[in-house]
């Protein structure tokens, strides 16, 4: 039997019941394969459904205010995917009349839709002959090809496209995207895969010639760098606190932060502070490309002055969209405060 008729017939008995996969609206799919994206799914269910509750559609969500946007993606981290989410909900209104295209290659001319979120989109919601790719699915045809390349190099991923492509000509595309990354969840996970219990068994090169422990092959990494960075807790006499709005584009664009400077590691790890802070405490935070290193210190006012930025209230201060890392420091700052009396 053809690959592709093997995985739809065991998706139809064996694959995961997910109340989103009844839906076929393009808006909602759209949301929901960016919202998982990088998050687990006990995290991501609460923040798509609060943001569908509130952008419930492409025109609520085009005229919504970006600070709003980027309030319902607080502590969700990777914020470019909710500039880009809003920057494509404008493209769609003003460019397609509010109508998602159908092909993959249109979709993916959008702000931040990838080869990933444009096929999900043409298979989930217009049912489009096209392989969906993630990493379940990558260790699935690493195996089933028997394949040793590298899986997180670009090349393999457009070479395993092509592959899947054929795979799923001639079948339901939903159920066959569905089954092929439920048998990689299930079945044909990253340890012990369950040949047994596999659709593709007689098919399968790895299992066949014993190797399913090699493969997939993935290219190892260097360490990230490491980068320092000195935070600053400026507060008012009335205990208002100095914040200020990074530029719209880069890293964490449009969030709210507290002022902070990079510095030499030599200055971040004696506690040196080039603006004489005092040093309260440190913590990390790790993006995908490097791991940041902060100091966080506090500056009296007047050493403030100049600073861009605005003095926000207790109150007032989560109405405003912060960046993870950002949200640590306030939380730690709230623990450390009562006993060093630093409020
Ligand atoms: S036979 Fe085993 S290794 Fe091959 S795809 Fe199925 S579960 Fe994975």
């Amino acid at each position: 039997m053809h690959i592709g008729d093997r995985i739809v017939k065991w998706y139809e008995q064996q694959g995961r019941d997910m109340p989103w996969r009844e839906v076929h609206d393009p808006y909602l799919i759209w949301i929901q394969e960016v919202v998982m994206q990088q998050t687990r799914i006990e995290q991501g269910v609460g923040y798509y459904e609060r943001f569908v509750a509130r952008f419930p559609d492409l025109k609520t969500l085009a005229e919504a205010p970006l600070d709003e946007v980027l309030k319902y993606w607080e502590g969700l981290g990777y914020y470019s995917r909710a500039r880009n989410l809003h920057a494509a909900a404008q493209q769609l209104v003003s460019e397609h009349g509010g109508i998602f295209p159908r092909d993959p290659q249109a979709l993916m001319r959008l702000k931040g839709i990838g080869p990933y979120t444009a096929r999900a989109i043409a298979s989930f919601a217009f049912g489009a002959e096209t392989g969906v790719i993630d990493g379940n699915v990558l260790r699935v045809m690493a195996r089933v090809l028997g394949d040793d390349s590298p899986i997180n190099q670009p090349r393999t991923r457009k070479a395993f496209q092509g592959i899947i492509d054929t795979w799923v000509q001639g079948v339901p595309s939903r159920a066959f995207n569905h089954g092929i990354i439920d048998l990689g969840a299930t079945v044909c996970t990253p340890t012990q895969p369950g040949c047994l219990l596999c659709p593709l068994e007689t098919a399968c090169v790895a299992r066949a010639e014993g190797h399913t422990h090699l493969l997939p092959f993935k290219e190892k990494k260097g360490p990230k760098p490491v980068r320092y960075f000195h935070f600053y807790m400026v507060h008012d006499a009335r205990g208002a606190r100095l914040i200020r709005q990074r530029p719209a584009q880069g890293l964490w664009g449009g969030l709210w932060e507290i002022p902070n400077a990079e510095v030499e590691a030599e200055a971040f790890q004696r506690q040196l502070d080039p603006r004489g802070g005092d040093y309260c405490f440190s913590l990390r935070h790790i993006f995908t490309h490097f791991e940041m290193q902060i100091g966080v210190y506090t500056l009296p006012t007047p050493a403030a002055a100049g600073w861009e930025g605005q003095f926000v209230s207790p109150e007032k201060i989560s109405t405003f969209a912060f960046a993870r890392a950002v949200l640590n420091i306030f939380s730690r700052w709230e623990k450390n405060a009562p006993q060093t009396g630093l409020l």
